[in-house]
């Protein structure tokens, strides 16, 4: 076995290798760009290397650059995970080159099923069977428009070097054809440099079952059985299971015995998978699937199979690389349970799962659910950014439970559970999904998600009651950070307020929700938004509720709302009127100051950033005048300070 490795990857797949690796007892060494220097995997490994500024091209897909960090750190072995160099040949062979071991399949075997025409060609001569289309060298239009009418409509046009759903176009009508195949090649050239493409027929209620294979340098293969990962949005996974609900025990012994003679006929080593299309519109049938392409690494899913065989796919990867024969023979292997995996992402399910950025100020995951057992798979902490850089990914959500009945109630119930605060999230969309009568009776299909987009995405506006734990929890003149939520600590010692009922805001302009709390003793109080009141207790706010810098985030099940409060630091000195100088009302960093002494400023102008309690507050001139005085950029202040001091005007 190896003695160290080095992780080529960033998030939660390397945090994933590193723990298997840790686990066997190898050194690990992680590489990072300059937007990951304080990324987890970088703490979690052993040893880490900087390779480059943010951009992938920059860092984790410089070839050279990770060799040589390998070397230089003794590493014998080069793990790629998944995306960036796993699927390159020519890193392969660099990785070789320089006397290391790379943790995967030959680049003889990533070349031969790296083009999917390539792939669907020599699979058809393996005797494997093969989605019905063309996938021959011509590529003019008038050949392509003439295949796709044989194949018959509706068509599917595919990028044959695509990946991650990307350069694909189905095609209903032969008039569209054209702009389809325009629409499929400039993805295709933009996406991965290769504008040629494959028509494929378009299955109809097309089911996505793949199949997970491992094979040794010893001349072995097997299979783990099959996920489903039927559940897409823009042909890319969301929610995967194994094993495949309603797999006829004849489709799974073919589906099984054609997936291992795929990867026999590249002489597979390695994690590896191969990916189906079934045709379900009559039920899930033996001689209904097809040979879709393989991808030749491990997989963002690989946690399904783990959870229903007990294995550990990575240590596998490391074994068979390090010259291991396969840890089990076929029949060793075996089917437990049921498992889920959802993929819970930065982005806004509501406006076309538009990706999203944003720093998680809160991130907390449940640790048990009920029916089953829970696996969090992430590469990130509560205050960590998504950044524009990487897949907005922010965790994998694994369940597992005794039957798929079991399971999706587990998946539901972590995902009620699940509080993310900071960027918007598609938790409270998974969390339908998960409940969707169709789901759950195993009639998922490619388009289902596409067909029931306005109801598994519609956000119902929050009710009063969630309003007023809003404005209770926001009503602390002293920010609270989540941990140390205690907004009453800060309205007892806050002496612009009114020690036993005060108004707490949240919104702005139209949108502002004005709440009048009043201290009732013994930790209760009454929250009242026009002529409701709510009764609340200091430990209401305790755990689903999260303050954030200028917001407020309320969960309810798996749906987080989200307020912004006007700062009250500003807000206080707006009510102070024409004082002429504005306190720091706790410690604090004067962060930035952006007016200077002797300049005129207007009331709301911006005038310098005070952070305190790890949030940060602009303080805005309460109004119009001349500056006196103002605090340093980078000075420390005490609670009281003078920030900002404003000429006496007559
Ligand atoms: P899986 O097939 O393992 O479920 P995805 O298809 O979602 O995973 O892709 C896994 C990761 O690899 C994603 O980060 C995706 O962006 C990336 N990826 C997949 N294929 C390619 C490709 N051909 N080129 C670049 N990145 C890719
Ligand atoms: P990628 O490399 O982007 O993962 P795939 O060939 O694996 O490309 O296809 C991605 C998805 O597109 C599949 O999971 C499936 O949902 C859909 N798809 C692919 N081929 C077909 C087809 N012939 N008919 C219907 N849907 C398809
Ligand atoms: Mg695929």
């Amino acid at each position: 076995m190896f003695s160290s490795i080095l992780i080529a990857n960033r998030g939660e797949i390397a945090c994933r290798i590193i723990r298997t690796a840790r686990r066997m007892g190898i050194v690990t060494v992680a590489v990072y760009s300059d937007a990951d220097r304080n990324a987890l995997h970088v703490k979690e490994a052993d040893q880490a290397i900087a390779i480059g500024p943010a951009p992938a091209a920059e860092s984790y897909l410089k070839a050279g650059m990770i060799i040589a960090a390998a070397k230089e750190t003794g590493a014998e072995a080069i793990h790629p995970g998944y995306g960036f160099l796993s699927e390159n040949p020519d890193f392969v062979e660099q990785v070789t080159a320089a006397g290391l071991v790379f943790i995967g399949p030959s680049s003889a075997s990533i070349r031969a099923m790296g083009l999917k025409d390539a792939a669907k060609r020599l699979m058809e001569k393996a005797g494997v069977p093969v989605v019905p289309g063309y996938h021959g060298e011509a590529q003019e239009l008038v050949v392509l428009a003439t295949k796709a009418r044989e194949i018959g409509y509706p068509v599917l046009i595919k990028a044959r070097a695509g990946g991650g759903g990307k350069g694909m176009r189905r095609v209903d009508d032969p008039d569209q054809f054209a702009d389809a195949l325009a629409g499929a090649r400039r993805e295709a050239k933009a996406a991965f440099g290769d504008d040629r493409v494959l028509v494929e027929k378009y299955v109809e209620k097309p089911r996505h079952i793949e199949v997970q294979v491992f094979g040794d340098n010893h001349g072995n293969a097997v299979h783990l059985f099959e996920r489903d990962c039927s559940a897409q949005r823009r042909h890319q996974k969301v929610m995967e299971e194994a094993p495949a609900p309603g797999m006829p025990a004849d489709m799974r012994k073919a589906m099984m015995e054609a997936a291992v003679k795929a990867a026999k006929a590249i002489a597979y080593s390695g994690a590896g998978t191969i990916e189906f299309i079934a045709d379900a519109s009559e039920g899930l049938k033996a001689d209904r699937f097809w040979f879709m392409e393989m991808n030749t690494r491990l997989q963002v899913e690989h946690p399904v199979t783990e959870m229903v065989t007990g294995l550990d796919l990575v240590e596998w990867q490391l074994r068979v690389a390090s010259g291991e024969k396969l840890p089990l023979s076929q029949k060793e292997i075996r089917l437990g349970g049921h498992a889920f995996e959802a993929r819970i992402y930065a982005e806004d399910p509501a406006r076309g799962f538009l990706p999203a950025i944003g720093t998680l100020y809160h991130l907390r995951f449940p640790e048990t659910a009920e029916g089953g057992a829970v696996r969090i798979e992430t590469g990130v902490r509560a205050g960590d950014a998504i950044s524009p850089y990487y897949d907005p990914m922010i965790a994998k959500l694994v369940v597992h439970g005794p039957d798929r009945g079991a399971a999706l109630g587990a998946l539901a119930d972590a995902l009620d559970h699940t509080e993310i605060a900071g960027s918007v999230t598609n938790v409270p969309f998974l969390a339908r999904l998960a409940r969707d009568p169709d789901f759950a009776a195993g009639s998922v299909d490619t388009g289902l998600i596409e067909r029931k987009q306005a109801t598994l995405t519609a956000t119902e506006p929050a009710s009063l009651r969630l309003k007023a734990l809003a404005a209770f929890a926001a009503s602390g003149a002293r920010p609270a950070t989540p941990a140390a939520c205690d907004p009453w600590e800060a309205f007892d010692g806050y002496t612009h307020f009114h020690p036993l009922a005060r108004d707490s805001r949240l919104g702005q302009g139209e949108e502002e929700t004005v709440a009048t709390i009043m201290a009732l003793g013994g930790g209760r109080y009454d929250v009242a938004i026009g002529e409701a009141v709510f009764p609340l207790s200091d430990t209401s706010v305790e755990g689903r509720v999260a303050r954030w810098p200028g917001h407020v985030t309320v969960f309810d099940g798996a749906v987080g709302y989200t307020f912004p409060v006007p700062d009250p630091l500003q807000r206080a000195a707006e009510e102070a009127g024409g004082g002429h100088s504005l306190r720091a009302p706790m410690p604090g960093l004067v962060k930035i100051v952006r007016a200077a002494a002797g300049e005129r400023v207007e009331k709301g102008q911006p005038l310098l950033i005070l952070e305190a309690m790890k949030m940060e507050h602009t303080i805005a001139a309460p109004h119009d005048g001349v500056i006196e005085e103002i605090a340093a950029e980078g000075a420390q202040v005490t609670d009281g300070a003078l920030l900002v001091k404003f000429l006496e005007e007559k």
